[in-house]
Formats: structure tokens, C-alpha cells, sequence
């Protein structure tokens, strides 16, 4: 990818949500217009998983993931989904988004099922190769010690709401952590920062929502707005940021097939 502006993938976002139904191509073109030329769009239900298929065949930038959120706490549906990426693996460019959520799952129990699909989907990445895009609500500091004790390597948390120090296990085991445009809101974000090195830092929306303005949608463009807060905790240029996580987010997904096709497409664009 090589270019004199920097180009930008949106790490995680929910673009096959049904707010986007009606300008999705627009909001696109928008994004297209700042530079970004991947949009990860992860999927929180086995239904959203294959509109993402559908949404990847018509736009070209979206890669798509597939996962079960983790408030989702249904054995027979995390099975369904273990088997759609199966199929579908060469379509995909991450396992995601799947995890643990201990804001909206109180019950014991329920944790209990909670976990054993979050493990289930680390395994599939372990089998797959395919990169996991980790939601971690109110539960950053297990999901990071679960990720260490099975070995995982490819892993992106995403939105991480936990103590920075819990950050720091993740990231000297190589683990990537995205930053969404409400950093610009968020003192724990902010701090997250802080403590991150660049180099382990992606970029991300989580479109419609995690915006700068909680009460509006978000959307991809945003994206400069968290990269613009980025550089300003880390005191270098913008540009640097948006270079850097561009490089981060090639190591972490680069090998996937789909992730290939999308190089050599945004490749053949550049150069025209
Ligand atoms: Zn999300």
C-alpha cells in the first residue's frame, strides 16, 4: 500500500446495522473521501455475520468478520457460527466480535456459558489462523488472562474498558488494542493511551456508536477525530498515527485471504 497520503482502515465497526440501511453507500463514499479504504465490519449474531458476506460482495472496501456478541449467551447459536466461518474462511478477515461482557451478563451461570463460548472461539482461532476482534465490557482484565493461557497470538481488543496495567499484559504478548473517536469523551481511554505504545494501537469507529457525540450515529469519518486525539496525548503528527496503525493493522491481519484480495484491489485503486 503505497501512497503519499496515508490510507486508514476502521477497525471494527457495525455497518450492517440496519441505521446504515438506507445510505450505506454514501456513508462509504465519505469515508473513501478521508482516505479510508477498509472497513472491518464484525457481526454480533449468525444473522448479522451473513449480511456482512452479502455487504462485502457489493462494497468492495468492507472486510467481514463474523462472531457472536458476547451478551448473546447461546451455546446452539456460537455452534452455527463456529460452522459459518468454517465455511465461509476465505471470506473472512477475523473471528469477531465475540468475548465477554460482565456489564450486561450478571448471572453466575450465565458467565459460566459466557466464557466457555468465548474459549470455544479462541480455539477456532488457534485452528483457523483467523485474527479475534475482542469485546471486553467491564471484563478487559479475564478476557486478556483467558487470551494469555491458551496462547493466542493474533488478537485486537477493541473499545477496552479496563485498568491500563491489564492493557500491558495483552500488550507484551503482541496483542493490539483499538482506540474509537469517543477517547475524545472518555478519561479512560485517554489514559489507556497514554500507556499504549503506538505500535500496538489500531484505529476504530464501532459505527453507529462510540462517537464523539454519544446522542448522534457514528460513522467511519470519524475516525480522524480519535486519530487526531491519539496524536495529541502522544504528541506526534497525525499522519504518524494514521501510519502507524495502518502497519499495525497489515501485521495483525495480513495473511488472511480476504485481507490479500482487498491489498491487491486498494492497490490496483491507488495506482490508477
Ligand atoms: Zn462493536
Amino acid at each position: 500500500m503505497n501512497s503519499n497520503r496515508p490510507l486508514i482502515i476502521d477497525t471494527h465497526t457495525h455497518l450492517c446495522d440496519r441505521v446504515f440501511a438506507n445510505d450505506r453507500a454514501t456513508v462509504l463514499i465519505a469515508s473513501r473521501t478521508i482516505g479510508i479504504v477498509g472497513v472491518i465490519t464484525v457481526s454480533e449474531t449468525l444473522k448479522d455475520a451473513k449480511i456482512n458476506i452479502k455487504l462485502a460482495d457489493i462494497h468492495p472496501e468492507i472486510l467481514p468478520a463474523a462472531g457472536l456478541y458476547p451478551g448473546v449467551v447461546d451455546l446452539k447459536q456460537a455452534e452455527q457460527l463456529e460452522e459459518f466461518i468454517i465455511k465461509n474462511l476465505n471470506r473472512l478477515v477475523a473471528i469477531g466480535e465475540v468475548g465477554l461482557d460482565h456489564w450486561i451478563i450478571k448471572d453466575e451461570a450465565e458467565r459460566e456459558i459466557q466464557h466457555s463460548i468465548f474459549e470455544r472461539f479462541i480455539e477456532l482461532s488457534l485452528s483457523t489462523d483467523l485474527p479475534l476482534n475482542v469485546h471486553s465490557r467491564s471484563a478487559g482484565r479475564h478476557a486478556i488472562e483467558m487470551l494469555l493461557e491458551k496462547n493466542v497470538e493474533k488478537v485486537q481488543m477493541h473499545a477496552f474498558d479496563g485498568k491500563a496495567s491489564s492493557a500491558m499484559k495483552g500488550v507484551e504478548a503482541g496483542y493490539f488494542f483499538s482506540i474509537p473517536p469517543s477517547i475524545v469523551r472518555s478519561r479512560q481511554k485517554q489514559n489507556l493511551v497514554k500507556q499504549l505504545p503506538l505500535e500496538s494501537i489500531l484505529l476504530e469507529t464501532d459505527s453507529p456508536v462510540l462517537g464523539p457525540d454519544p446522542e448522534k450515529r457514528n460513522v467511519p469519518a470519524n475516525i480522524l477525530i480519535g486519530a487526531e486525539a491519539i496524536a495529541e496525548i502522544k504528541a506526534v503528527p497525525v499522519e504518524q498515527v494514521l501510519e502507524t496503525a495502518l502497519e499495525n493493522t497489515c501485521r495483525l491481519y495480513g495473511e488472511t485471504e480476504r485481507f490479500q484480495k482487498f491489498k491487491a484491489e486498494v492497490l490496483k485503486l491507488e495506482n490508477s
